[in-house]
């Protein structure tokens, strides 16, 4: 199983529409996929129209109280996607593993088999804290969503430096799979340079494919619906199914584990 963490510390800048619609790209095209909602606020679980009441078990539990993984996994209705869901007890994680010598490693070890699947990405909270730190911990790669507007390189390089740290301390595997543009604007002239800029500093780490900004890509979490199936036609589901498409010809040969 390959991990993938998708994180920015900027909050609304797509990773969870990337999460989920990567995610339903992936299970499309056949592979296992699990998505781990490690965000307190829980949109993944929630674009992926799960209730309330099918968060019984979350990845609070893993975190926490180390609750077998296998135990918090619920099917999603769409073939080949299962996720982790997340509740607000997440929040309080942080300070309740504040003591525990292990807390970065949590979910690292939480994720050391690969319970049948073939990947896992894990979707994070906008902030570079405790729980963003056990995704990177645990992950084998990073992709990034980034948002086209003006603060966009500043923000990365915070991120960048913390993957170093992470590298350094907890996980020297720790690689970055590439940097995805999103909410591109064509008509606006400020998203294009940014792009521009972006991919001439940053060059092949940066996906060919861009995530156009999209009406329906939003509209699509209200239904509880991936926008892959909302409306599979759309700009927006054509990006990701492309970007899905890149993603799997970067990732490395060891998609099976067992
Ligand atoms: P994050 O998880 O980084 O906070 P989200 O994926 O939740 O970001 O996106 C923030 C908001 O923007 C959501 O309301 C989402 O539906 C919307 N959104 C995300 N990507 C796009 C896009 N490409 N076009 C239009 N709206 C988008
Ligand atoms: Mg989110």
């Amino acid at each position: 199983m390959i991990r993938v963490a998708i994180a920015n510390q900027k909050g609304g800048v797509g990773k969870t529409t990337t999460a989920i619609n990567v995610a339903t790209a992936l299970a499309a095209t056949g592979w296992k996929t699990l998505l781990l909602d490690l965000d307190p606020q829980g949109n993944a679980s929630t674009g992926l129209g799960l209730p309330s009441s099918a968060r019984e078990r979350s990845s609070y539990d893993i975190l926490v109280d180390q609750a077998p993984v296998e135990s918090c996994i619920v099917p999603s209705q769409i073939p080949n996607l299962d996720i982790i869901p997340a509740t607000v007890d997440l929040s309080g994680a942080e300070v309740e593993l504040v003591g525990a010598d292990d807390r970065a490693h949590r979910l690292s070890k939480a994720l050391r088999s690969d319970f049948g699947y073939d990947i896992c990405l894990v979707d994070c909270p906008p902030s570079l804290g405790l729980l963003t730190l056990n995704a990177l911990t645990a992950a084998d790669t990073l992709l990034v969503p980034l948002q086209c507007e003006f603060f966009a390189l500043e923000g990365l390089s915070q991120l960048l430096q913390t993957v170093e740290r992470v590298q350094q301390r907890f996980n020297p595997e720790l690689g970055i799979i590439g940097i995805a543009l999103t909410m591109f604007d064509r008509r606006n002239r400020l998203t294009d340079q940014v792009s521009e800029d972006v991919r001439s500093c940053l060059g092949k780490l940066v996906f060919e494919t861009t995530i156009p900004r999209n009406v329906r890509l939003s509209e699509a979490p209200s239904h509880g619906l991936p926008a892959l199936i909302y409306d599979h036609a759309c700009a927006g589901s054509r990006a990701y199914m492309a970007l899905a498409r890149e993603l799997i010809a970067r990732l490395p040969e060891k998609r099976k584990a067992a």
